[in-house]
């Protein structure tokens, strides 16, 4: 049996994991569950899976669950289930030695602590949160051969390229003969719209993705190509690619996946219906293979595939990214935090969709930048451009901006 953690286990990558290992009892045991501070959910959680360990980073809303737990009359207050509180309890959960699979759905820098304390506790490391790779990517790489941990690729592309990588390769290392990966891209909601629509984009109408159900903040930067560009510097550190090697092609359908270009002209592909549920499981079981409750794809009734460059003057946040991708250092790290703020904000309806790329590139220009020496230094550039970014916005839009959700510090 392996033990399981999912980290995130409210969100959409969360709730997808829980699907697939309970497809599995046979296999997979719920070691440990956590998030935020969705009360309810982690509560009905809790009761439908009875996991050993369940977390709340937001300490309020642990001590809600306590009390909600306690008053339960239809079996949620599970004695076999220790509640923990605090974001230190996320780094507890992810070391836990029951736990062999350590799932990182949290989204954002604050899923950084708990990433890096399962890359260190040597586990089979699960990766979606990609946003740890982009601010500490040398970093994270190091804790994962330390700890002798197994990281694997939860974001679709990266899991696709995985695939199509020779089978032998080391994470972190580019295998030989590989000319380039091809990492694809929907386009998101906005793809086809005209850039004066764009400007008056509404939250609504940016996380309506075509083809994925996923979480608000990923899905705001699937519609400004903000998340190719996370995944552009996350291929770098998982393949240990340049960003010249790494080009990216808009695939309207999101059947294929991502591809890898060998020397001989050979480009190998990964494809399949638009389900996390794949990627994980194929995480979850790799190298061996399982179901995962998928849709089969039916290539006669996609019946086509359309492949176009991006267009990077309607969508700015994919060239400032791949710059924070050629700077390196600190600067992935700024371009990241400076973008959750600016993501918060235009859900929050303080931006418009047109003034994220402005304030990232303002936050870019005034950060100090440097290069990563430890975690400390991460730390610190994520709380100078959340800061930067907050007085980007006042000065700007007038706004205040508040410190919750995905604004919070990687600190906390
Ligand atoms: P969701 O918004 O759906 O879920 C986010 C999860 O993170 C929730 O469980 C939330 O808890 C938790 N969380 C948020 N802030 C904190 C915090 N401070 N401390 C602890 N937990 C926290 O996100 P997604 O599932 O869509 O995405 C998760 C990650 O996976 C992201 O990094 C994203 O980029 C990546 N990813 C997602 C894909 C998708 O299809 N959704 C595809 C590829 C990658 P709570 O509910 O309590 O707030």
């Amino acid at each position: 049996m392996i033990g399981v953690a999912i980290l995130g286990s409210t969100g959409s990558i969360g709730e997808s994991t829980l699907d697939v290992v309970a497809r599995h009892p046979d296999r997979y045991r719920l070691v440990a569950i956590g998030a935020n501070r969705n009360v309810k959910k982690l509560a009905e959680q809790i009761a439908r899976y009875r996991p050993a360990y369940a977390a709340l980073a937001d300490e309020a809303a642990a001590g809600e669950l306590r009390q909600l737990l306690s008053h339960s009359t239809n079996g949620a207050a599970s004695p076999h289930t220790r509640l923990l509180a605090g974001a230190e309890a996320l780094t507890e959960i992810a070391a836990l030695s029951e736990v062999d699979a350590v799932m990182a759905a949290i989204v954002g820098g604050a899923g950084l602590r708990s990433t890096l304390a399962a890359a260190r506790a040597g586990k089979r490391l699960l990766l979606a949160n990609k946003e740890s790779l982009v601010m500490a990517g040398p970093l994270l790489m190091e804790a994962v051969r330390a700890g002798g941990a197994t990281l694997l690729p939860i974001d679709s592309e990266h899991n696709a390229i995985f695939q199509c990588m020779p089978h032998n390769m080391r994470v972190g290392t580019a295998p030989p003969g590989v000319r380039r990966v091809l990492l694809t891209a929907s386009g998101g909601p906005f793809r086809d719209w005209t850039r004066e629509a764009i400007a008056t984009a509404t939250p609504e109408q940016a996380v309506a993705h075509p083809n994925w159900v996923m979480g608000r903040k990923i899905s705001v930067d699937s519609a400004t190509l903000m998340n190719k560009g996370l995944e552009l510097i996350e291929a770098c550190f998982l393949f240990g690619l340049p960003p010249t090697q790494v080009e990216i092609v808009v695939h309207p359908q999101s059947i294929v996946h991502s591809m890898v270009e060998y020397l001989d002209g050979s480009v190998l592909a990964q494809l399949g219906s638009p389900d996390m549920r794949t990627p994980i499981a194929h995480a979850l079981a790799w190298p061996e293979r399982i179901s995962s409750g998928v849709d089969f794809l039916d290539l006669v009734r996609a019946g086509r595939l359309d492949f176009r460059a991006p267009d990077y003057g309607k969508f700015r946040c994919l060239g400032l990214a791949q710059a924070a991708a050629r700077a390196g250092g600190l600067q992935p790290a700024t371009l990241n935090a400076a973008n959750e703020v600016a993501v918060q904000a235009f859900l929050d309806r303080q931006l418009n969709f047109i003034g994220i790329a402005a304030v990232i590139e303002a936050v870019i220009t005034k950060s100090t930048g440097g290069k990563i020496g430890g975690l400390d230094d991460v730390l610190a550039a994520d709380s100078e451009a959340r800061q930067l970014a907050r007085e980007q916005l006042r000065a700007s839009y007038g706004t205040r901006m508040a410190t919750s959700g995905v604004v919070r510090d990687a600190h906390a």
